[in-house]
């Protein structure tokens, strides 16, 4: 079995109402997919996590060290592409790119031996997951403190039990808006908050010491993601977990975060860390040093089965007769791309999601939706 072909699909959506993170103004969704196409007909998909032109460029890089390679050796492949771009690469493009090729060869695999992913994983401790609704951006235009309580309402009656809101504006409207949010759902229904890097230590310390007593399960990239001391200076100057991980990549990425406990919880993104092989490895290393893994899901519905077939074999973390479960992110933004992509989408009922169990990433990719969706070159 050889690889015959690598090809990119960028797919672009612009958004009705525009939205903000602390970090980014997001007009329009765009993605980039991954597919390789093998000697006997069988394709495999893949997603990169961030920009989708320049993920796709250096996609295309790694083409001349994949063509020819036999698909089912994964470590193999991932051990010589990352070698090939290692000494200006490292961390970056060169590992979400990596990332979008090493999904796809994960879905060959499981296409090949007629089992998901998670199978090859190890096996299935899970076949549903409980889903968390990431949304309760700044939308402009409107009240951001009612805006966000009526959204994160609007998730409790759709049954989901835990929901995740931005923060990283501003300390007191901040506040304002964990304090609207906990009141909209009630104490029961857990809630996260997102800084998306948009404090500083001082900042981060005096929001963690106030909202503490709204309940906040964790408090996610609270300052940049360069500044691990900073990390640090956060998680033992308030009483919130502290999460992070989406933008470290590799296993080297990972090792000075969890090693100095930067974090409580680690949350590496499929599409980004280095794809099903690093990510295991992660894993591993997290669970020895005793820290949570929660995966950063942002992107189509090819990331979100490549996350699930992950978590699907996650080993519980103390194993124990009720273990801790994983719970996965589940973006509610205007996103057409969770559903679209698929012939079969995965979609909530009541918070939870059912894992796919056929072949590979278990999706079957809907070609007509990627040409609707095609990235146009303004
Ligand atoms: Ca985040």
């Amino acid at each position: 079995m050889k690889i015959v072909a690598l090809r990119t699909h960028l797919l672009e959506h612009r958004l009705a109402v525009p939205f903000e993170s602390a970090s980014m103004r997001f007009d329009r969704r765009a993605h980039v997919l991954v597919e390789i196409e093998c000697d006997d007909g069988t394709t495999g998909w893949g997603e990169c996590l961030g920009p989708a032109r320049a993920n796709a460029a250096v996609v295309a890089a790694y083409a001349p060290w994949l063509i020819g390679a036999d698909p089912l050796e994964t470590e193999k492949i991932w051990a010589r592409l990352y070698n090939a771009l290692r000494d200006q690469g490292q961390r970056g493009l060169t590992l979400t790119a990596l990332s979008g090729i090493d999904i796809a060869l994960w879905d060959i695999k499981g296409k090949h031996f007629g089992v998901p992913v998670s199978t090859l994983l190890g096996g299935r401790f899970r076949e549903q997951v409980q889903a968390y609704a990431t949304g309760s951006f700044k939308r402009e235009g409107v009240d951001r403190v009612a805006d966000n309580a009526e959204e994160a309402a609007r998730y409790r009656q759709q049954g989901f039990h835990a929901t995740k809101v931005k923060i990283g504006f501003g300390v007191d409207q901040d506040l304002a808006v964990v304090r609207a949010v906990r009141e909209a759902i009630g104490p029961d229904m857990r809630l996260m908050v997102d800084a998306n890097h948009g404090y500083d230590v001082v900042e981060a310390v005096t929001f963690g010491r106030r909202a503490a007593d709204y309940g906040i399960d964790w408090f996610e990239e609270p300052v940049v993601p360069e500044q691990l001391d900073a990390y640090r200076a956060v998680r033992s100057g308030q009483p919130i977990p502290v999460a992070g991980g989406e933008t470290w990549h590799s296993r080297w990425g990972m090792k000075e975060p969890v090693e100095t406990r930067a974090v409580d919880i680690l949350q590496p993104d499929l599409c980004g860390v280095g794809g099903f092989s690093e990510a295991r490895r992660v894993a591993d290393m997290a669970a020895l040093h005793g820290v949570r893994v929660v995966p950063h899901v942002w992107g189509t519905a090819v990331q979100i089965a490549a996350a699930l077939q992950f978590m699907a074999a996650m080993v519980p973390s103390p194993v124990r007769v009720d273990p801790i479960e994983p719970i996965l992110e589940f973006d509610r933004t205007e996103n057409p791309f969770r559903q679209a992509v698929i012939k079969t989408a995965i979609e909530h009922e009541r918070g939870v999601v059912r894992i796919p169990n056929g072949p590979g990433l278990g999706i079957e990719v809907d070609r007509d939706a990627l040409v609707a969706f095609r990235m146009r070159d303004d």
